[in-house]
Parts: structure tokens; sequence; C-alpha cells
């Protein structure tokens, strides 16, 4: 349809006129006709417009922008995002509160959700933090009651001060976080005017491969600015969502806020003299003793042109990380690394890293495929499995993965094939039963399968993928190896022992 102005059904046909507003009747005030279907169509369309609300960070909003490199940190990362001063990335920021539901207030006393996604070469980068450096749990296992005690009381549907209180005194890890809450910044005036914490312990790993653990710090250029908890309570009324309003109109007003980032670095060393558990997100590294080293700003300076596109779909996840960069042992950060992602899937669908705002703008390949609303070319007719003979794909070697110790073991991805005794014997067992256990009717039916089944193997790569497989028969038994060559018609007489 050329004409982008005329109304038309999802399908593409135009809708007649009189036809928008009025339902189709036999006569002006008769009964309507089932044969409406652009009624069913609208009606149908309003009825699924919502998807499920966020468990947490219900209520929030986002802008797009630009992250900035502005101090060379490649000593501790390879990282491309920071390759060089000046590097410019694009990014999208989404903030929230995070106990209350989608129409709930920005001004309730709450954590801020603080996420960040970086469109890097090396695939999207997501930080996920919030506005404070620490949290209430230490472990993931912890956070569906903890999340209960935050919600609304399974009878009567308030919030329930003593839910939260009787979770918080059995659970003093909350202190400190609960503290920063109860102070005014558990009440911040506005998006803008907040700091951001990547909260968990990261590592960063160097191109020379040396490690360190990494907390990440976003300082507000705009200054610090809270409601005291009275205001905040006023400004529920007033605006609910103030928060909101202020990055809207900030942005439309050319005053794009900024963030000064830094990182605070530990050496492997450093982590077995800190006095606490480097990597329990209660805690913080005093910026006295691990100073704030800068590296760079974000500048968001787009507000989406449709909210629910952008901003409702997006899907961030702490799972996210680049080469350069990577996880600690952090028990809630190994959570997340999980719940995330599962979220999405339940929330929007297998196919969430599709969406424009989810989708990483440099190439994905990999052998996932289908799923409900694939809309990319889903792979095409290249094959859906590895490994394979066809195309060529390979794992960088360059990529991070390598091993690194942890107390007294390695982690790594181990392939026990090459590396566990045994493991990579595939040939004395089936051999045994083919040469000890089958009498001879069982053998050659065995060949004749074999053969037939092997019979339907086509197209350019037929020899390679046929001699490969030959080979491992021939290594089960000469004799299995023997039957099947011949049932093919292939000559292997040049293999065969002389
Ligand atoms: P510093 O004096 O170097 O830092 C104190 C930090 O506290 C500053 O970042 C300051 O932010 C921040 N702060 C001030 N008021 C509040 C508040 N109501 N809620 C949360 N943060 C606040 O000291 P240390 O680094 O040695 O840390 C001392 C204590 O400060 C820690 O035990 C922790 O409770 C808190 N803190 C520490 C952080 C860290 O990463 N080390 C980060 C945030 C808080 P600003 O500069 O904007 O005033």
């Amino acid at each position: 349809m050329s004409d982008k102005s005329k109304i038309t059904t999802n399908a593409g046909c135009p809708v007649g006129k009189g036809q928008y507003e009025n339902s189709q009747t036999v006569g002006s005030r008769g009964p309507v006709l089932l044969q409406d279907f652009f009624l069913h169509e609208k009606m149908a369309q309003f009825n699924r417009e919502r998807i499920p609300e966020r468990i947490v960070h219900a209520k929030g909003g986002g802008a797009f922008g630009k992250f900035v490199v502005t101090h060379d940190i490649t000593q501790y990362s390879r990282a491309k995002i920071f390759a060089e001063i000046g590097k410019e990335t694009k990014m999208f920021a989404r903030f929230s509160t995070v106990g209350g539901e989608r129409g709930s207030a920005d001004t309730e006393r709450d954590p801020r959700g603080f996420a960040l996604k970086f469109y890097t070469e090396d695939g999207n980068w997501d930080l996920v933090g919030n506005n404070t450096p620490v949290f209430f749990i230490k472990d993931a296992k912890k956070f569906p009651d903890f999340i209960h005690t935050q919600k609304r009381d399974p009878k009567t549907h308030y919030k329930s001060p003593t839910m939260m209180w009787d979770f918080w005194s059995l659970n003093p890890e909350s202190l400190h976080q609960v503290l920063i809450l109860m102070s005014d910044r558990g009440t911040p005036d506005g998006f803008r005017h907040m700091h951001g914490f990547g909260s968990h312990t990261f590592s960063m790993v160097n191109d020379k491969n040396e490690r360190v653990y990494v907390k990440f710090h976003h300082r507000t250029q705009q200054g610090i600015k809270n409601f005291d908890g009275p205001t905040a309570d006023k400004m529920r009324g007033i605006d609910p969502d103030h928060s909101q309003r202020d990055l809207v109109e900030s942005i439309e007003r050319n005053e794009f806020p900024r963030w000064t980032m830094y990182i605070q670095v530990m050496t492997e060393a450093q982590t077995k003299e800190f006095p606490w558990n480097p990597f329990d997100v209660t805690k913080t590294w005093s910026q006295k003793e691990y100073p704030l080293i800068e590296y760079g700003y974000f500048e968001l300076n787009q507000i989406p042109e449709n909210f629910f596109r952008d901003v409702e779909q997006a899907a961030f996840a702490p799972t996210n990380v680049v080469d350069g960069i990577g996880f600690s042992p952090d028990k809630m950060l190994q959570g997340r690394i999980f719940a995330y992602p599962d979220a999405h899937r339940y929330r929007i669908g297998t196919n969430f890293e599709q969406l424009p705002v989810n989708r990483c703008p440099y190439m994905t390949t990999n052998y996932h495929r289908d799923g409900a609303m694939r809309f990319d070319d889903n792979g095409g007719s290249a094959p859906n499995y590895y490994p394979n003979s066809f195309d060529g794909h390979y794992e960088d070697e360059n990529y991070q993965g390598e091993p690194y110790q942890l107390d007294d073991a390695t982690v790594g991805y181990f392939d026990r094939n090459a590396t566990d005794k045994g493991d990579e014997d595939h040939y004395t067992q089936p051999g045994i039963l083919f040469d000890q256990v089958m009498d001879d009717h069982a053998k050659q039916n065995t060949i004749n399968n074999i053969v037939g089944a092997m019979s339907g193997i086509d197209g350019p790569k037929k020899d390679e993928i046929v001699m490969r497989q030959l080979c491992h028969w021939f290594r089960v038994s000469p004799r299995l190896g023997a039957g099947i060559a011949q049932g093919l018609g292939v000559d292997v007489s040049e293999f065969m022992p002389k």
C-alpha cells in the first residue's frame, strides 16, 4: 500500500469509509455482525496491549545516549569500548524504582535501578546496577523472599512495614543498604541527580591476560539532589511521574544529563587481604584505599520516540559482558546472570534480543533458531547445528575464557575429551560390542543398517563426511569398517593393513 495516510487493517487492507468507528450491523439499530473482522482485530489487539510488567523495576524511564572514553584504562581492560581516548559508543539507559507497579509514584522511598546498555562492536555490554553501591542481600536465593516483603500483603494487598522490617531484622546483612535507603538518597529528586553503581564486583582482563577486580561508579554531573521524606511523600500526589517528566523535559531542552564514570581496582592479591569478602555486594571498597579511577562519561541525549517499543521492551542482563570485562564470584551477581535473561524470555519471549532496543547492531551468528516472533532471517538456509562441514564458522580463540585461579581451583571451560584420562577413547567399548558380543548374524545386520543409513549422505561434502565416519568405524573394528566400506562401494584398500 503506497498511500501511508490511508488507514488499514493489520493485513494492510484499507478500512472503508465509516468502518473505523461504526460496527457493521443489520439495520442502523440491528445486532452487530460477526463478519466485521476489523471490530475483532481492534478489540483483540487492545486486549493484548500489556505484556507482563517486570516483577521488580516495573516503573521506569529511559533514553539513548553516548559513552565517551576520556582516560586510558587499557592497562586493566582490553574491552574494545575502552580502546582509545575520544572513542564514542552508542548506549541506552533505563532508570526505575524497584518495588512499585508500573503506575506507582516515582518518588517512593526505594533504590533506583540504573541500567546501562552499551552497543559495542564485541556485542552488547549491560551494566545493570542501582543508585546505591550495595544491596540488601548477598545471595540471590534470598531474592524472591526479600521482594515479597517489598510488595503487598497477600491478604490485605497493602504494602506492609511489618513484612519489610521482619525480613530486614532477620537479615542484618541488609543494614548497609537499609541505612542508605532511609537517608535522603532513598528519595532522589529525579533520575538525573543520583549516582549510579555497578554495585557488584566485576573483573577486567587486559591484553596480557592479567585479571583485576573492579567496581563501577557513575557520578552525576548534575549534582546530588534529594527530596526529604515529607517532600517526597507530597510529590507522590503532586506528580507521580516526576522523575520521568524531569528526564524527558531536560533532554527536550537540550540539557543532556551526564555521568562521569570511574572504576575502583583491586588486584587478586588485595582480594586476599581485604578485611571483608570483596565479592560481597553488601560491602563497599573504601574510596580512600581503592581510589576512583576516571575513564569516561555518558550522556543521555535522545528520548525514544515510542516508550513501549524501546523502554518497556528493553531487556538488560548482567549476563551480557564483553571481552575484557568479566564476572566475579559475587553470589548475587551469579544468580542474576541466570535470572535476568530468564525473566526476559518469560516477559517478552525467547527472541527478545531481536527487538530494536536490545539488538546488537553488529553481526550475531549462532545456531539458535525459531521460537515465537522470530523476524530476522532465522539463519536462512545455513546449517542450524555446530560443528558442521559447511559454513566455516569458528569459536574465537582470542576471546575471553582463559582459565583463571580462584582459591585452589581453576575456573575455565574444560574440554573433557581432551583433558580427562579415558574420556578421549570413544572406540574401545563399541569395538568390544561389535567384535565380541554380536554374533555373525547381528554383525551383518548392523553393517547393512549402517550402509543403508549412510547411503543417504549427499551433497558437496559427501566424500568428506563418509570418509570421516568410516575412519571412526575402522577405529571401532576393522571388520566393521571394511564391511561398511564395501557396502558403500568405497575403495579403502589403501588404508587396509598390507
Ligand atoms: P568516602 O568518604 O571516600 O566516601 C563516602 C561516600 O559516601 C561518597 O561516595 C559519598 O557520595 C557517599 N555518600 C554520602 N552520603 C551518602 C548516603 N546518604 N548514602 C549513600 N552514600 C552516601 O568514604 P569510603 O569510600 O571509605 O566509604 C565510607 C562509607 O561511605 C561506606 O561505608 C559506605 O557506607 C559509604 N559509601 C561508600 C562508597 C564506596 O564505594 N566506597 C560509595 C557510596 C557510599 P558523594 O561523594 O556524592 O557525597
